[in-house]
């Protein structure tokens, strides 16, 4: 406690968005929050967008996952991939800013809660190894890591691993994306028994076509895995 207060006043807490001082740590200032399209109400039960009309309905799907066939139950999404959405996405991947982490993570806790069961194991998307020796750190395990903090859930950081390096998909379109993606995912060997029959929340800090989760999903269910689900920090979603 006494080290807390003392950083407290080495290190004021600041605002993730501004770098304004704020009240409490690891949070936004009130204009910051206001400006961040947190998703409420009503959501595609697959992906998290927001649909019009009042919610809860877990039956809700978007017109994205009416047509592309998605491996696994449910899915939910703390932000739009928008504006102050975007940014902080942005900062925390190339940015070195764990402590956008923390504060997502707590977010992404609570749009998750509908998705959570006993004995759900959280996995990571995971980097291919060159690109995490360049980047230093996988944002997916920092977030996967956060998100069983709040929720008192296991992980496992390197159940799931890339087989093979796929480009940049920037730019690509959707089947390029899921063609670059097909297979690219697998199961750790040594990690089989920990999914067999369980329930695992696949973790990522944005989806846009949900190519990579899906490959992250077909590598649990060859292997067995319970009920899947997903969860991202931010959502990419049309016309917003
Ligand atoms: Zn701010
Ligand atoms: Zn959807």
């Amino acid at each position: 406690m006494i080290l807390q207060t003392a950083l407290r006043m080495v290190y004021p807490p600041r605002c993730l968005g501004c770098g304004g001082l704020v009240d409490s740590d690891f949070g936004l200032c009130g204009t910051c929050w206001r400006d961040t399209p947190f998703i409420v109400g009503l959501v595609c039960n697959l992906c998290g967008t927001p649909l019009p009309g009042d919610g809860p309905d877990d039956s809700a799907v978007c017109d994205d996952c009416l047509v592309i066939a998605r491996p696994w139950a449910a899915g939910r999404s703390a932000l739009l991939y928008k504006d102050r959405g975007r940014s902080l996405v942005m900062a925390l991947k190339h940015g070195d800013r764990h402590d956008i982490a923390r504060a997502a993570a707590a977010w992404m806790a609570q749009a998750a809660r509908p998705l959570l069961q006993r004995n759900m194991l959280i996995a990571p998307v995971p980097l291919h190894w060159t690109r995490l020796l360049r980047r230093k750190f996988n944002q997916s395990a920092l977030l996967a890591d956060g998100v069983a903090r709040h929720t008192g859930l296991s992980w496992c950081p390197d159940l799931l691993e890339r087989r093979r390096r796929t480009e940049s998909l920037e730019g690509k379109g959707r089947d390029a994306r899921f063609a670059a993606l097909d297979g690219a995912i697998s199961l750790h060997p040594r990690r089989r028994h920990r999914i067999a029959g369980r329930p695992v929340l696949l973790v990522d800090d944005v989806m846009t076509s949900g190519a990579t989760l899906a490959a992250a999903a077909e590598a649990c269910r060859a292997s067995r895995a319970g009920e899947i689900c997903v969860l991202t920090l931010a959502r990419v979603a049309k016309d917003t």
